[in-house]
């Protein structure tokens, strides 16, 4: 048996969530007495390719082509469906992110493959079975799906597995692959960074505010808290919706699902559409002036007071430390 790990960069720098994906693959290799093979498609130079034997893989594969230099849905699934057969892969993991949703169906097509896309936890293969951990409706719910096929696409929540390092010998491979014009139908020219700031599914801390806030303005606080605590910022819909923030803020049900270490949420009611995105982050804090308020029933720790008076005591308390 051998594992395929997809190694997804941006920019060239492999993202954490990467990371996090390949000692996942690591242990699912361990496990089966495998190797595991980590494939990179796109400009990144070797010393960072190098990384990826850091956390675990016996091989590094890259692909040498121009038209691969942006990502492409339908090409990238194509090659990274010739690497798994190549290396005949029984198991080909990749991040549940962005561009992991749109290719785990695809590459699962392609090699005829059971597909788990939001697994939380290693597969429990007792008894010869393989069933993985995964969140449902939303993230109000985990269900145990058995893959019963020969061949395995699993991609991994990210922020739900924790890296691990694992250092193997340095073995880099090329890999030419066979595309062709209907790989390239869609092609994405160019992509213009919004901000430098850390993406919300990627991020560990989350720092969100509701109406509560009262409006624009009193954001500058939460970015102080944000940045105290190398937090990305995040807010309810009615906030993004009344233009308060930007949509790409949004989280909850019809936003951004996150799933952070850490989510703290000011003056946000916890309606069930916003829950729907935020209840699998591991830690929730809640500030809300309001003991009944819903989103105190999810909350690990909750502070009942006004948003006004609790958050500047915890900027000053976090920067004292
Ligand atoms: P409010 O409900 O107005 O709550 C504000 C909270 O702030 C209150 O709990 C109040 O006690 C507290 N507060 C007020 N002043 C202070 C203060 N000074 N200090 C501390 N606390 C204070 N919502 C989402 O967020 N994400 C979604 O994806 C989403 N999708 C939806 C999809 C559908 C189909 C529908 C119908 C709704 C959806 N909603 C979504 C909206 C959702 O139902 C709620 O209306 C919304 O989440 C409420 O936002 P809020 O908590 O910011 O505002």
């Amino acid at each position: 048996m051998s594992v395929l790990v997809y190694a997804e960069n941006a920019g060239g720098n492999f993202k954490k969530s990467t990371f996090e994906v390949i000692s996942y693959a690591r242990a699912i290799a361990d496990q089966n007495n495998a190797t595991l093979t980590a494939l990179s498609i796109g400009e990144v130079d070797g010393n960072e390719l190098k990384i990826l034997a850091l956390y675990g893989a016996d091989k590094i594969i890259t692909v040498p082509n121009e038209k691969l230099k942006n990502f492409v849905n339908q090409a990238y699934a194509s090659v990274i469906a010739q690497v798994a057969e190549s290396e005949a892969a029984t198991v080909v993991v990749l991040s549940n992110s962005f561009s992991g949703r749109g290719l785990a169906p695809r590459i699962g097509v392609k090699l005829n493959a059971g597909v788990i896309d939001g697994a939380v936890a290693l597969p429990d293969q007792a008894d010869g079975k393989f069933v993985v951990k995964k969140t449902v409706f939303s993230g109000k719910a985990f269900a145990m799906v058995e893959l019963t096929s020969a061949k395995k696409v699993i991609s991994l929540t990210p922020n739900s597995y924790q890296i691990t390092e694992a250092a193997k010998p340095e073995v880099i491979e090329e890999f030419n692959a066979t595309l062709n014009e209907s790989d390239f139908r869609a092609v994405l020219k160019e992509i213009v960074q919004a901000t430098d700031k850390v993406s919300l599914p990627e991020a560990e801390i989350i720092v969100s505010g509701g109406r509560g806030l009262k409006g624009p303005e009193n954001w500058r606080m939460l970015e102080e808290l944000a940045d105290a605590l190398g937090a990305a910022l995040a807010c309810s819909k009615p906030v993004s919706d009344a233009g308060w923030r930007p949509h790409s803020e949004h989280v909850g049900q019809t936003g951004i699902a996150v799933s952070p270490n850490l989510y703290i949420a000011v003056g946000i009611s916890g309606a069930i559409q916003h829950l729907a995105g935020v209840s699998s982050s591991k830690t929730i804090v809640v500030i809300n002036k309001d003991p009944d308020a819903p989103f105190f029933k999810v909350a690990d720790y909750g502070i009942v007071g006004d948003a006004f008076e609790v958050v500047p005591k915890l900027i000053a308390a976090i920067k004292n430390n």
